[in-house]
């Protein structure tokens, strides 16, 4: 072909090209995702321009694989009035439960765990109050795993953000966390339920004894079916249907169901009980991520990661993604057990244990503390941060830090002994 055809061609085809670039740079523009819709998740806002937390070059990329949210956008009905959604660049509150105590007068009987149980849990009746106090007072349950997301800074190094959120105007994220959702065999005939199961409905229900020793089948006992029950009348508590985060270890098998491994016990009947819980609880996790819940691991074995050897967190994270993560599916949220972090301090090191769960794809480490606190790692993709605990040792003591939440004095459950004091 001669040069001067050739040129022609070649110009034509920029000509074309520019042309096709034209109008996509055009149809683009009207993709843009515009803050009062009401269809626009969170996940979608980590996208949006937007300048304090995204760098720019990020904003012209496709979401990334780590940025995408499950969580369904909020749905109005046809008659309801037009949810307007308003970016949120503010705190984000967090706050945890243990199981709550479905019936007082047995975890509150002086016997010899009565004191943990007055630390550590709190009353379905405190439940219930602090639920309507958060409601009251604004609150509105986000994802956790919506709340920051993976970019690749300008050095192409992998990176957590901070993102804006969309909520509708006035009112304040919270996410829930729910420890140890387990059932342990110690709660047994201590006035909790012992596990969740699928009613006839569909939906989730539990059962356990009360304390005549009838059988209860109910959705009035557990953290997970009050807060479903609590949603269902009152749906602007949760963004888009979210509910919690569920942290659950392996030791004693997960949601009420025995499906650890034993090496000790290799029958054939152990073999085939674990089999039956496992096909048992696989509906239940279903269920619960159908209708907002999430997982996060809690490790397997409830260890404390403070004084543990790398050697014996890379066992017990094996072993929880073998038992519990096989069930739940992938997760990348780590809440510390007993609020102790990996390597000792996760807040001024970057340490082996913690480059290890890193490495496995975890990126959201939780610790306990009485205010909000968030890390934002600069050496790794990771976030680090605090979780406040709704418990009776603040029900007890940190009455002021809780104010913003509830006030301790008008949930306090009476069927607390008053041995154990309390500072209001
Ligand atoms: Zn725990």
């Amino acid at each position: 072909m001669p040069i001067s055809k050739r040129t022609k061609k070649l110009a034509a085809v920029i000509a074309c090209l520019l042309f096709v670039i034209v109008c996509i740079a055009a149809c683009g523009k009207d993709d843009d995702p515009d803050l009062n819709d009401p269809l626009l998740t969170s996940s979608d806002a980590a996208d949006t321009p937007e300048p304090a937390d995204t760098p720019p070059e990020e904003t012209a990329r496709p979401p990334e694989p780590s940025d995408t949210s499950s969580s369904a956008p909020p749905s109005p009905s046809p008659s309801a009035p037009e949810l307007v959604l308003v970016p949120y660049d503010g705190v984000v509150e967090h706050l945890f439960f243990h199981e709550v105590i479905a019936y007082p007068e047995l975890a509150f009987n002086g016997n010899a765990m009565e004191k943990g149980y007055d630390d550590n849990m709190v009353t379905v009746s405190e439940y219930n109050k602090m639920l309507e106090s958060m409601y009251a007072n604004g609150y509105i349950l986000v994802d956790m795993n919506d709340v920051w997301s993976e970019y690749s800074n300008d050095d192409w190094q992998r990176r957590m953000k901070k993102n804006t959120l969309m909520l509708p105007e006035g009112k304040k994220p919270l996410i829930l966390s729910f420890d140890d959702i387990s059932f342990y065999e110690y709660m047994r005939g201590d006035g909790f339920m012992e596990k969740l199961i699928i009613g006839e409905d569909g939906d989730i229900w539990a059962t356990g004894y009360d304390p005549a020793g009838n059988l209860v089948v109910s959705q009035d006992y557990t953290v997970v079916t009050i807060l479903d029950k609590f949603i269902k009348e009152h749906p602007d508590f949760s963004l888009g249907g979210v509910k919690g985060c569920i942290a659950l270890t392996g030791y004693e098998g997960i949601l009420g169901y025995r499906t650890q491994y034993d090496k000790n016990d290799d029958s054939n009947e152990f073999r085939l009980n674990r089999m039956k819980e496992i096909a048992l609880v696989r509906p239940v996790i279903q269920r619960l991520k159908e209708t907002g819940w999430y997982f996060a691991t809690h490790s397997y074995g409830h260890i404390n990661l403070h004084n543990a050897s790398l050697n014996g967190v890379m066992n017990d994270a094996q072993r929880w993604l073998d038992e519990v993560g096989s069930l739940v599916g992938e997760t990348k949220l780590f809440i510390y057990p007993f609020g102790s972090r990996l390597d000792g301090d996760d807040v001024n090191k970057t340490g082996p244990a913690f480059k290890y769960y890193q490495e496995l794809g975890f990126r959201i480490f939780a610790s306990v503390g009485i205010e909000p606190y968030v890390k934002i790692k600069s050496d790794i993709a990771a976030v680090i941060c605090d979780r406040m605990h709704a418990d009776g040792i603040t029900l007890r003591k940190s009455r002021d830090s809780y104010m913003k939440f509830y006030d301790a004095k008008e949930v306090f459950d009476p069927m607390r002994k008053d041995k154990y004091g309390k500072s209001w």
